[in-house]
């Protein structure tokens, strides 16, 4: 097991040969998943206590595992939200594994914190925060989204406190009824209330659906408001404006979740869709979904830290050397302590290709919705649910039942042309491209609508 010597050497060359392998595939295997009897007939038992060898173990990877694993950066990949990293990022990815950073604290990981940070700095930026905000990369939207309500909901213990008020209550936070289902989970997981706001027709969730449900919440106090930059389902950007000022003056905690979407702030030509964003005291945005970073990445960012901190910091003997130490720790922002440095594949991809390459990647993909909405209404199979905003594009197969779906979805998987499940709306199956990929073509894409003909 130790390092170095000339057997994990070998190793070390054949895992490097994988990656190449891996990485140069064209076209991508998308692969299929298979059942555990079927695996288990292929692997048999792969814990021995001699051990097989690394040669035999990556061997059982290429040849069983990895062909029972859905490719998610497959072109054709186009459902829930796939996975796009450049090599960049992902080459990035094993070099943070190889380093053993932790990135918990400032004193363990200050070099690889700094340039997470800076990434932080810089998205902020963009969205409209000032300097002087900042937090973390966590693994996901789901714990971004949960560490983001716990210290909206202590910022507002503090204000009741501060006025002298002593609330017995509920404590509540409203967000879209079309709004991700973390924040149900978040809800669920801190025993708060999440009330549900109606959004317009076309999914846009608008101020005054916010505040009639604020009005009306004579039992619980509101403590957060959230809006969604991006839904997942639809790619629709709520009124961010309305509904930032609408909890500004009611000097309520306004939370972005921008897990999907919020990368979309970068391009020049849709950034528009995003105005108010500078009014959130806090936003996440997945890197592992539109900013072509690989699993897993969230950065969760707050307007005033120091809440977050107080929030989050963990106390115990051998901690407070970190916690005396007046430095930016990580861990302080969100719940977890230990943590990889997921920001640094992101970092290293920015700082070896531009910003600008992004913008342009990110207004492709919405581009290459917009144009596939437009195809569609030329097509008399295939309709448009709604109209797409970034980069989700909805629609339903005239006369077809959730079956039907299903059996077509399963031979376009067989087939290795795309991966495209069924979704619904209000109770009416549909489906849906979601596209993050810079290689998901219009060409594939009407190949996939002629396919369900
Ligand atoms: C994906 C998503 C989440 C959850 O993020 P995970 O990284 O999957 O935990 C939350 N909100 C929105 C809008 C999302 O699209």
């Amino acid at each position: 097991m130790h390092k170095g010597n000339e057997e994990s050497k070998a190793l070390r060359e054949k895992i490097f040969e994988y990656v190449r392998v891996r990485m140069d595939y064209d076209p991508i295997p998308l692969d299929y998943p298979k059942s555990e009897q079927e695996l288990f007939a292929e692997a048999g038992i792969t814990l021995t206590e001699q051990g097989l060898g690394g040669e035999q173990a990556l061997k059982l990877f290429q040849d069983v595992l990895a062909p029972a694993t859905i490719s998610t950066d497959h072109p054709g990949f186009v459902s829930f939200i796939p996975n796009a990293a450049t090599e960049a990022a992902s080459l990035f990815d094993l070099v943070v594994s190889a380093s053993s950073i932790y990135g918990g604290s400032w004193l363990e990981g200050s070099g690889a914190v700094f340039a997470e940070n800076q990434v932080l700095e810089w998205f902020a930026a963009e969205v409209g925060l000032p300097k002087g905000s900042g937090g973390t990369f966590v693994q996901g939207g789901t714990i971004g989204n949960l560490s983001a309500l716990a210290t909206a909901r202590q910022a507002h213990r503090n204000n009741l406190t501060q006025a002298g008020i002593n609330f017995a209550g509920r404590l509540a936070f409203i967000a879209s009824a079309e709004s991700h289902s973390s924040l149900k989970a978040a809800a669920k997981m801190m025993d708060v209330d999440i009330l549900l706001a109606e959004p317009a027709e076309d999914g846009r969730l608008q101020a005054s659906s916010v505040k009639s449900v604020y009005d009306s919440a004579a039992e619980h106090s509101v403590f957060a408001i959230v809006a969604t930059g991006g839904t997942t389902n639809f790619g629709i950007v709520d009124d961010l404006r309305g509904i930032g000022e609408f909890a500004t003056s009611s000097k309520t905690w306004f939370h972005i979740d921008g897990a999907y979407g919020l990368a979309g702030v970068l391009s020049n030509k849709y950034k528009k869709l995003f105005d108010g964003s500078e009014l959130a005291d806090s936003f996440i945005v997945d890197p592992h979904k539109w900013l072509f970073a690989p699993f897993d990445a969230c950065a969760l960012v707050y307007r005033n830290p120091s809440i977050a901190r107080a929030t989050h910091t963990q106390h115990g003997e051998y901690l407070e050397a970190l916690n005396d130490s007046g430095l930016w720790n990580p861990a302080d922002y969100s719940f977890g302590l230990t943590r990889r440095t997921r920001g640094l594949p992101l970092w290293f991809s920015l700082a070896t290709h531009g910003i600008q390459k992004y913008r342009e990647a990110i207004e492709h993909n919405i581009d290459v919705a917009h144009e596939v909405a437009a195809l569609i209404k030329t097509m008399d199979h295939v309709e448009l649910v709604r109209e797409p905003e970034l980069s989700v594009v909805v629609f339903e197969r005239k006369g077809w039942e959730l079956a039907d779906y299903n059996a077509w979805s399963d031979k376009l998987l067989r087939d290795e042309i795309g991966f495209v499940v069924p979704s619904s709306h209000k109770g009416k199956p549909n489906t849906r491209f979601a596209i993050v990929n810079p290689l998901t073509s219009v060409a594939l894409l009407t190949e996939i609508l002629e396919s369900m003909k």
